[in-house]
């Protein structure tokens, strides 16, 4: 045991020390910590025995939420090889890409997913839903689950690589972006210590405070880093409960809350956004929930002020991360928070940061440019893709690709994604910025700036709103409501408003060059 790797080792020790507790909830199935240890220790053995799974193999999950993806992703890093969590919203061809692209040897599907990896050539084993032909049942592979398991023996140690997750694929094709048990083992360490110092910062004592059993509702995706790392790792290696939900659905988080009586909502800013906007919101019970965390996608300020309003008490906290920074790097919360809403906070303790300029010279405090990070958090670089690790990966330190500034106390803000900025004439416009100024106006439920080609200034702001139930505004309502707000150059020249729900993907960010191409044509 003393050479498992951490992930496993804390499964270990919760099914000794919390082994009759839930650690798994999905809809009325309730898994403990020793049925997850169970399941997992023996799907690593036959991992092991029967696909021949060794050290450095990389094995692919590719399903919804439920929990065999979480006995999958540790049953495969108790055998030594290298998770790889395939995007579950991904076609066919993509899906396909991540298989090829990681090099999977063993392919592990809900059903669903599986229909669309039949012909990768590559085995398969299928949970939830039909299986096809020449895949095998995972419960088969499984086989009789008894309280005597045994690991596999394979020595890892903290620099052995252990996952390969996509990047959210929001700016370009997704990369694969290399975890050591390193990054993955330090990821609930940083959670922890935002979660205990937001504990402290509200005045209240930490064991008073965390007295209670922490119950998580998980709201994203476990595929990506957030769901994965801040949510189910962090969650496994405190002892608490991790709820599940197939997908996002704000009615179902409220009866989830009442039912289960969840003590923290993880997820990103749009779904504590959507939670309190949904109709059944103030019918449900929700006295259980104590803090409200997202990150993933910028959060705006107007956020907080709603939280506050309909959720007070709650600790709200945003995060600030990448794939690439096994989720969270810099963190938000407590009077911090409330004084700086428009901040994304300070970085872990185990995390530098540092704003420099195009040729990678550190700008002075207030002063915006890309924002770099080093840590024990960062990954190892982009799985097969050598000038994209060489680009990135700078001396040690990781360009992020967004934009940023951090003021003289050390309070990190973040201005726009490099790639997302509009250039009017010259003039910067941050989209983020005057989205932020648009969820001011109680008329906007959504709302999406992006760049207009213009023959003289090259760009020009443009912004899509999606309404609120039964409001209703005129374009020139919202830049005379801007007007007070922003300077003249960044308030929108074209506003376009629609009904339906503005194109995001399963981390909460816009997909702006959709967007561009369903407003501008191709
Ligand atoms: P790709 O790299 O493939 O284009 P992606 O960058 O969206 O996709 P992720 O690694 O999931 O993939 O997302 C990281 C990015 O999300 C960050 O670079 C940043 O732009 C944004 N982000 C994360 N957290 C926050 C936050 N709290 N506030 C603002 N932006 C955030
Ligand atoms: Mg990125």
């Amino acid at each position: 045991w003393k050479h498992a790797p951490a992930h496993f080792r804390a499964l270990l020790e919760m099914s000794r020390f919390h082994d009759d507790k839930v650690f798994l909830v999905y809809e009325d199935e309730h898994l403990t910590f020793e049925d997850v240890f169970r399941r997992a220790a023996t799907l690593a053995g036959r991992l092991v025995e029967e696909y021949g799974v060794t050290k450095g193999d990389r094995v692919a999950v590719a399903m919804r939420n439920y929990p065999e993806w979480v006995i999958s992703f540790s049953a495969v890093l108790a055998a030594g090889a290298i998770a790889v969590p395939l995007n579950a919203w991904w076609t066919e061809p993509e899906l396909t890409y991540g298989v090829r692209d990681s090099g999977a040897k063993l392919l592990i599907a809900d059903g669903e997913r599986a229909s669309r990896l039949t012909s990768t050539g590559v085995p398969l084993i299928v949970t939830r839903g039909e299986v096809p032909a020449g895949a095998r049942a995972f419960d088969d592979v499984l086989g009789e689950v008894t309280a005597d398991v045994r690991l596999p023996d394979v020595r890892l140690s903290p620099d052995d690589p252990a996952t390969i997750f996509y990047t959210s694929g929001t700016t370009g094709n997704p990369k694969g972006a290399l975890g050591s048990h390193r990054n993955l083992g330090q990821s609930p360490m940083t959670v922890a210590y935002g979660l205990l110092r937001a504990v402290a910062m509200a005045g209240k004592d930490v064991a008073a405070a965390t007295g209670t059993r922490r119950i998580t509702l998980l709201t994203v995706p476990l595929f990506h880093v957030t769901g994965c790392f801040s949510a189910m790792t962090t969650t496994m290696f405190s002892g608490g409960g991790l709820v599940l939900m197939y997908k996002w659905d704000p009615g179902q988080a409220l009866r989830l809350i009442e039912r289960e009586k969840v003590t923290a909502m993880i997820g990103v800013p749009t779904s504590a956004w959507q939670l309190m906007s949904h109709p059944d919101f103030g019918r449900h019970d929700l006295s259980s929930l104590t803090t409200v965390g997202y990150g993933g996608a910028p959060a705006p300020p107007k956020l907080l002020e709603r939280i506050t309003e309909n959720l007070p008490e709650r600790a709200p906290s945003n995060g600030y991360g990448m794939t690439e920074t096994t989720a969270l790097a810099i963190g938000h919360g407590g009077a911090d928070y409330q004084a700086r809403p428009d901040s994304i906070g300070l970085p872990s303790p185990v995390v530098d940061v540092r704003v420099v300029d195009p040729m990678g010279e550190e700008v002075p405090p207030g002063e915006v440019g890309e924002l770099c990070v080093r840590g024990p958090n960062v990954i190892m670089g982009y799985w097969n893709k050598p000038e994209a690790t060489a680009e990135t990966f700078v001396g040690g330190w990781l360009h992020t690709g967004d934009l940023a500034k951090i003021d003289e106390e050390g309070f990190v803000y973040i201005v726009d994604r490099a790639k997302d900025m509009v250039i009017r004439g010259g003039e910067n416009v941050y989209c983020a910025e005057v989205e932020a100024a648009l969820f001011e106006h109680p008329a906007v439920d959504d709302a999406a700036v992006i760049g207009v080609p213009h023959d003289e200034l090259g760009e020009e702001v443009g912004a899509v709103i999606r309404l609120a139930p039964g409001q209703s505004v005129t374009p020139e309502g919202l830049r005379t409501f801007l007007a007070d707000r922003i300077a003249k150059f960044k308030i929108p020249v074209h506003v376009w408003f629609r009904d339906t729900e503005l194109p995001r993907n399963p981390g909460g960010k816009i997909l702006k060059t959709r967007l561009r191409r369903e407003i501008l044509g191709p």
